[in-house]
């Protein structure tokens, strides 16, 4: 499953083993910090966490074959009691090749899905690292320890709310930095508190340090997510930009992950990581096992009545229907909205603000139905969705992946039904290959054609 070309990584155990056995160090400790600005005085964490009473008596998980456990990956305390209260048991695949690596202070590139647990995989190894190398000197605002950089509004929002659910029994602080809403809340809270942890997009991430409202040169972990996709939106420059204004590589922890690993993407994980632990989770685990895939043949004018007719029967208790534009994605949610099916729409040119109520009240269960495009529908990490519904195939096979890869989450099956029609049934052969496997085309059922 995966592969590693590595001898151990010494610059941060060499300089840790030459410490005193009560001392420790963390990496960015070992980094040239002579350009830093004169000494402010230290503001007091305010995060207050209540000590609680909780043991790993209460969190059992009995061992199993093959599977590794939580417990079995020696974390802190308050880390296993957000576990436990998340509900996960055994680490999924990709945290279970992973994390004994990332733990111990290797880079790593994972070629990974989401829906795959990598989200928690680099998180949990972050706040591992935090909390097992607390700074005792003083720390200043706007410092962060951690950066993870990703390249939707809406994944970054998931991996805060992730980032802040594993971190809520710790006094860890978590800030999120994206563009669409107010600079100056933002900027307000990074100047009010420490920040430990910032989860971005690398546009809204440039303009905090353009301005010299954020230092990254105490970084000690970077984390760069969908690089794959980084990529395709044009973002490159500015993660460079990012990438630069942190420690050099030999000075902090890298991890990236990626969907798919081109060329470019592989030439930018040799510039930014050292030795890294390779792990490759295939597109086949979201499409095999969880996912039931179904492709109506259908002509392009009876599609909406299909659709309709798909959302109102009583299998789907919530779906995604993708379009593959904003304007067809406008369209569809204004005709589901005369329908008595309750619906939202996600793209890019709805006001961030009610992208965000949107996105909580299908969380919710409030709405039934989302419309979304491709990009918006990237950071839609929902668990319980039934179905996903292609009204479009997408014009790339990886997105046809990411898009059924929003139901079959977590354990659970869900079903994806895509709306080929002759302009653009030409797109599955492409999305075979991708896929690895055969589709199978079907006429709807007649209950669904009238
Ligand atoms: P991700 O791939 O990071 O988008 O995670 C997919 C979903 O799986 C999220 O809803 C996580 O909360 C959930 N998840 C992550 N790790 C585990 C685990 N070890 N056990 C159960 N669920 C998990």
């Amino acid at each position: 499953m995966f592969s590693k070309w590595f001898e151990k990584k010494d610059t941060a155990s060499s300089a840790a083993d030459n410490l005193p056995a009560t001392q420790s160090i963390s990496r960015a400790d070992t980094a040239d910090f002579e350009q830093r600005p004169a000494k402010k005085s230290r503001p007091r964490r305010k995060k207050q966490v209540a000590k609680s009473q909780w043991s790993l008596a209460q969190f059992q998980v009995p061992k199993k074959e093959g599977q590794s456990r939580f417990h079995d990956l020696e974390l802190p305390l308050s880390i296993m009691h957000a576990i436990a209260d998340l509900g996960f048991e055994y680490c999924s695949p990709i945290q279970q090749a992973v994390l004994p690596y990332t733990l111990d202070g290797y880079d790593a590139i994972g070629k990974a899905q989401t829906g795959t647990g990598k989200t928690a995989a680099f998180l949990l190894t972050a706040l591992n690292d935090l909390l097992n190398n607390p700074i005792e000197d003083e720390r200043f605002m706007a410092e962060p320890r951690v950066v993870v950089i990703a390249p939707t509004r809406e994944l970054v929002m998931q991996i805060a709310k992730d980032a802040q659910d594993l971190s809520k029994y710790t006094d860890l602080n978590v800030e999120m930095l994206i563009g669409g809403v107010d600079y100056a809340g933002q900027l307000k809270r990074i100047q009010s508190r420490i920040v430990d942890i910032v989860v971005a997009t690398p546009g809204r991430l440039i303009d905090f340090l353009t301005r010299n409202d954020l230092k990254l040169d105490q970084v000690e972990i970077l984390v760069i997510d969908e690089a794959d996709r980084m990529l395709d939106m044009g973002f490159i420059p500015q993660v460079r930009r990012i990438v630069r204004a942190c420690p050099a590589k030999q000075n902090r922890q890298t991890l990236l992950f990626s969907a798919t690993f081109t060329d470019d993407v592989l030439r930018l994980t040799e510039q930014w990581t050292i030795d890294p632990v390779k792990i490759e989770m295939g597109p086949d685990r979201v499409a095999a096992d969880t996912v039931k895939q179904k492709v109506y043949m259908i002509a392009a004018e009876d599609k909406f009545t299909v659709l309709k007719n798909i959302l109102s029967s009583d299998e789907v208790s919530s779906a995604i229907v993708f379009a593959n534009r904003r304007d067809q994605t406008r369209w569809l949610y204004e005709r589901l909205s005369k329908t008595p099916v309750t619906c939202g729409m996600l793209s890019g040119e709805v006001a961030q603000q009610k992208r965000t109520s949107t996105l909580k009240r299908f969380k919710e269960g409030k709405i039934k139905v989302l419309v979304a495009t491709d990009v918006a529908g990237r950071g839609i990490h929902v668990n319980g969705i039934s179905h996903v519904i292609n009204y479009n195939l997408p014009e790339d096979p990886e997105d046809y992946v990411h898009r059924i890869g929003r139901t079959g989450r977590a354990g659970e099956t869900g079903t994806s039904i895509s709306l080929a029609c002759e302009d653009d049934a030409f797109m599955l052969l492409d999305i075979e290959a991708a896929l690895g496997q055969k589709l199978d085309c079907e006429q709807p059922p007649s209950s669904h054609t009238e």
